[in-house]
């Protein structure tokens, strides 16, 4: 049995909605896990550590990096992010439904370390509505938001890559179409 079919790689740009699509999907089907990546960036404001992010220093994030604890990373707007080796190992040797919600650079990686996974990139309706939402949540300045935006952009050119392309209209919609991939690609 191919244990990386029970791998799901999750994508979009920043404000595409993507971590609510994945919350909403593990309210529903409480077999699906996430793993938790690591991060160099400040907490924002009603984040937890060891919940939303492992937030950690540079020097620790180098530090692991280097000693091979760290699968796939990149640098986004100036800070680390990355997904560590144990947070994916052991939930495969399980069976464990996991999902990974990452960035278009560590999603390439993951499909070439684990070819089996399911890549899903999931998409704004459109420019302004990815741009109202990014507006709305008011944790970024607009310096910031205006960098988000940029690479929004960017990874976009990245979508045929994927697997599957959702659009994130509708929260609901989304999550189901979300669901009936991980059942198509476990049957
Ligand atoms: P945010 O600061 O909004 O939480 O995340 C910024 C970006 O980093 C998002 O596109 C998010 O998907 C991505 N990201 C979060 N964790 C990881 C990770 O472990 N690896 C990679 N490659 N990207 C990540």
């Amino acid at each position: 049995m191919n244990k990386e079919r029970y791998l799901f790689v999750i994508s979009g740009p920043s404000g595409s909605g993507k971590d609510s699509v994945v919350r909403e999907l593990q309210k529903k089907h409480k077999e699906i896990e996430t793993t938790i990546s690591a991060t160099t960036r400040a907490m924002r404001g009603g984040e937890k550590d060891g919940e939303d992010y492992y937030f950690i220093s540079r020097e620790e994030f180098e530090r692991r990096r280097d000693a091979g604890d760290v699968l796939e990373y990149t640098e986004y707007c100036g800070n680390y992010y990355g997904t560590l080796r144990s947070e994916i190992d052991r939930r495969l040797e399980k069976g464990v439904t996991t999902f990974l919600v990452i960035d278009v650079v560590g999603a390439q990686s993951m499909k070439r370390t684990y070819p089996g996974c399911t890549t899903i990139f999931v998409r704004p309706p459109s420019y302004e509505e990815l741009s109202r939402r990014l507006h709305k949540r008011e944790t970024e300045d607009e310096d910031t938001i205006q960098k988000r935006l940029a690479r929004a952009l960017e990874e976009m050119e990245y979508a045929v890559d994927y697997d599957y392309l959702v659009v994130n209209d509708e929260l609901d919609d989304c999550v189901e179409e979300v669901y009936q991939i991980v059942c198509q690609r476990q049957a």
